[in-house]
């Protein structure tokens, strides 16, 4: 890092590279600089603060400026420490799993609204292309007065590890399964046909032409085949929709999350195939559409 007087000292370290970052316009540059010196220094932002003036070694100074060097290039903050938060969960992360997008709370959100009050003694939900496990695991964990268990599908036996670990870190390993296979195909096994009371999902939906012009801190870091969707990005959409219907029991939810102007035709499609009156549009916190709620009946 070009800094003429290495800082020394924690608080050193934050006002310079601070003023770094900002001069090459990071945005929130005071908390990308404490959460990049926390990770340097294996603890957590309070501890700079408690610790204002303890000094670096060279080795962490070295770290943590090659560090911000990388942030300044464009690698997002998770992809730095690896870690992200989901529904206020943690969640590990590495370069095989998407980095859990808040959009997606929307999915996990709904489904704990609609668990609430939907009537089964123990649930069975599926997650479907589960990646790092945030879906499945916010949702087991944060349902806990609810008797349920989750499958949750990946194609990525790397990513599935991740998950698991997730499950693990967030203390609900005993109410997942992790099925490794494309789609419901990975559910085959567990002979779920009609016994599914959820079925959630964020599959990939950007569409070939919209990939191209994704941001570096996206093509470089997140798996292409998390985001990337033939079929003007309703390729997953479509074949989770045609076979839902086969495992959902009767009043069950397909909860899915979609992408920037994909609405109209997925709820066209929708409609062929299920009773328009139980297709619902949820928008995000930008009032985008963002989710399609059907409820099977
Ligand atoms: N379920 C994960 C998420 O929502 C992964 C989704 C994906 O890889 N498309 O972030």
């Amino acid at each position: 890092m070009p800094m003429k007087h290495p800082a020394k000292t924690i608080s050193d370290a934050l006002r310079e590279s601070r003023l770094f970052l900002a001069r090459h316009k990071i945005p929130d540059a005071n908390l990308a600089t404490e959460i990049i010196l926390a990770h340097v220094l294996k603890s957590y932002r309070t501890y700079l603060y408690r610790n204002f003036y303890k000094r670096l070694s060279l080795r962490q100074l070295s770290v943590y400026n090659k560090l911000t060097q990388q942030h300044i290039k464009g690698k997002p903050i998770s992809r730095i420490t690896g870690k992200k938060e989901f529904m206020s969960l943690p969640f590990i992360i590495n370069r095989h799993v998407l980095s859990p997008r808040p959009e997606t709370e929307l999915v996990a959100e709904e489904a704990l609204r609609l668990i609430q009050s939907y009537p089964a003694d123990k649930l069975i939900i599926l997650d479907i292309g589960t990646g790092s496990g945030n879906i499945a695991v916010s949702v087991a964990k944060l349902c806990q007065n609810r008797h349920l268990h989750v499958f949750a599908s990946d194609t990525s036996a790397q990513a599935l590890k991740i998950a698991r670990q997730n499950a693990r870190i967030n203390g609900v390993e005993k109410l997942i399964t992790f099925c490794k296979g494309d789609l419901f195909r990975a559910f085959k096994p567990f002979r779920l046909g009609h016994k599914a009371d959820f079925i959630l999902t964020n599959p990939p939906y950007i569409t070939p032409c919209e990939y191209k012009k994704l941001p570096n801190s996206v093509l470089k870091y997140d798996p292409k085949h998390a985001l990337y969707a033939k079929d003007d990005g309703l390729y997953y959409h479509k074949q989770i929709m045609e076979k839902a219907s086969r495992y959902l029991r009767q009043n069950g939810y397909l909860l899915m999350e979609m992408g920037m102007g994909q609405c109209e035709n997925l709820k066209k499609l929708a409609a062929e195939s299920y009773n328009p009156n139980q297709i619902k549009i949820l928008r995000d916190y930008n009032d985008i559409p963002r989710m399609l709620s059907i409820r099977y009946n």
